[in-house]
């Protein structure tokens, strides 16, 4: 009931029509740029209670980014919003016609933990941009972001115009049985198709950003030094609890060796000897998962790392093969420090196999062979594409960011952002002369003088 009367106020609001203005949405977004700035601090210790995220990966990874699209929607809002004016055809002569993007009115974002003020605050940019009015819901699971979450953003924002809402499941369900205008998801696949199913009951449109098993494919021709440190460093971060992290290497049987040597060189490197102590390695967010991973490290073959303590919920950063596919840790998403080795060879290539998955959010290829490269990004369904790194594809706010098949639908970022949170509007404006009587019945013979006119 608590939740049905706030988005009431916020239809009313919506309706009012004060966030159909430009300026007013541009000021929105400087109000968020500003609650960033100045509560960057709080935020990564937040965010640092919750994951032990180092404060470089907390800033670097979710507040900068932040501003950053902030910044590009500042710039390019004006003319995303621009009404399109576009070309009429024979049958409509004679008319003006144009597209309007228009908002879809009070919209419900739900965020992951991973990310916690990245995830949640990333679609709310686009939100804000396309004319909505905002329900926010930040994962339970880190708390303490949070908390701190709804405290700065409901002392910013009106709560008729943007709010947060914290809660677990219960809430979540609570929310998902009210009549919002969009729901964008983050989270598991298995809770997205929770989210949807609800949404179809009230044809709801939806975002849903998921996750899957992100492979990296590394070539016999890749460079394998910078290969295995760049796969390292995006499988290690966050202790490996990011969508688009690499989830398993399939690499080429011939630099198998040479490629887990380098991973274990970059993982000493990065971390040192013992990367327990190192301030900028993480943990497993909760007990729960903690136990998850352990499982998954049930009849491995360890190559490097495989160490775990309870108490603080430390997987080492950890490298194995001996598994096959069939295997639990190559039939569900890791999200955690481990790094499968898979290889095939040049009697079958990596997309035949990598077909066999559930479609993924991301294909990492490390290869020179450009033919190699097409081929394996055209045969492999996936969501977006890194060659010879991994995810940096997302810090461009000009590629789209989203997934495909059980890794989501819909996508954000930039332009992206601003059309996910908004629908193309068709307006035909046509005047009362000439209005020729050949549409109207008796029809006689204007079937076939339509036929022959359209079937030249
Ligand atoms: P999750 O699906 O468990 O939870 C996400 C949200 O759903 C939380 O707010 C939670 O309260 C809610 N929820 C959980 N169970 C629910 C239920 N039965 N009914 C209704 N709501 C429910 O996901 P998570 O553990 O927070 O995040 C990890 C997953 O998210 C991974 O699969 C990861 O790949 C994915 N992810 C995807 C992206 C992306 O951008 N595509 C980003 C981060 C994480």
């Amino acid at each position: 009931m608590e939740y049905y009367k706030l988005i009431e106020e916020q239809r009313r609001f919506f309706e009012g029509g004060k966030t159909r203005s430009i300026a007013f949405r541009k000021e929105q977004l400087q109000k968020l740029r500003d609650l960033l700035t100045e509560n960057e601090k709080e935020l990564a210790q937040a965010i640092y209670r919750d994951l032990r995220k180092s404060e470089m990966e907390a800033v670097s990874g979710e507040i900068l980014p932040l501003i950053s699209e902030i910044d590009f929607h500042l710039k390019k809002l004006d003319g995303w919003a621009k009404p399109k004016s576009v070309r009429q055809n024979l049958l409509s002569l004679p008319s003006k016609n144009e597209v309007r993007r228009v908002p879809f009115g009070v919209t419900l974002i739900i965020g992951a933990w991973n990310y916690p003020v990245n995830l949640l605050l990333m679609p709310l940019i686009g939100a804000i941009s396309g004319g909505n009015c905002s329900v926010l819901k930040p994962s339970e699971i880190a708390p303490t972001t949070s908390a701190v979450l709804r405290k700065i953003m409901n002392s910013t924002f009106d709560r008729q115009y943007i709010t947060v809402v914290e809660g677990g499941v219960e809430v979540n369900k609570e929310l998902l049985d009210l009549p919002f205008d969009k729901i964008f998801f983050t989270g598991s696949s298995r809770v997205g198709k929770i989210v949807m199913e609800k949404a179809a009951k009230k044809l709801i449109p939806v975002t849903l950003e998921l996750g899957g098993k992100s492979p990296a494919v590394v070539h016999k021709d890749a460079d394998i030094k910078t290969a295995a440190r760049r796969i390292a460093w995006g499988k290690y971060m966050n202790a490996g609890q990011i969508c688009i992290a690499p989830d398993f290497v399939l690499v080429h049987d011939e630099v198998k060796a040479e490629f887990v040597t380098q991973v274990k060189k970059a993982v000493k490197k990065f971390y040192g000897k013992n990367p327990q102590t190192s301030d900028d390695y993480g943990r497993i967010i909760n007990q729960q998962h903690f136990q998850r991973i352990e499982k998954l490290l049930i009849g491995v073959n360890l190559l490097h790392g495989g160490d775990l303590e309870a108490s603080e919920n430390y997987v080492a950063p950890t490298v194995i093969d001996g598994v096959d596919w069939e295997h639990p840790v190559m039939k569900e998403e890791i999200f955690g420090p481990i790094m499968p080795i898979m290889t095939y060879g040049d009697h079958k290539p990596p997309s035949q196999l990598l077909r066999a998955i559930p479609t993924p959010l991301a294909l990492y290829i490390f290869a020179e062979n450009e033919k190699f490269i097409d081929q394996t990004i055209e045969n492999t369904p996936h969501g977006g594409t890194c060659v010879n790194d991994v995810i940096m594809q997302i810090i461009n706010p000009n590629l789209p960011f989203g997934g495909a098949g059980s890794s989501g639908m819909g996508q954000y970022h930039g332009k992206y952002s601003f059309e996910c949170f908004t629908r193309p509007h068709a307006i035909m404006r046509r005047r009362i002369w000439p209005d020729p009587s050949f549409r109207y019945p008796p029809f006689g013979k204007k079937l076939f003088l339509l036929k022959k006119l359209f079937l030249r």
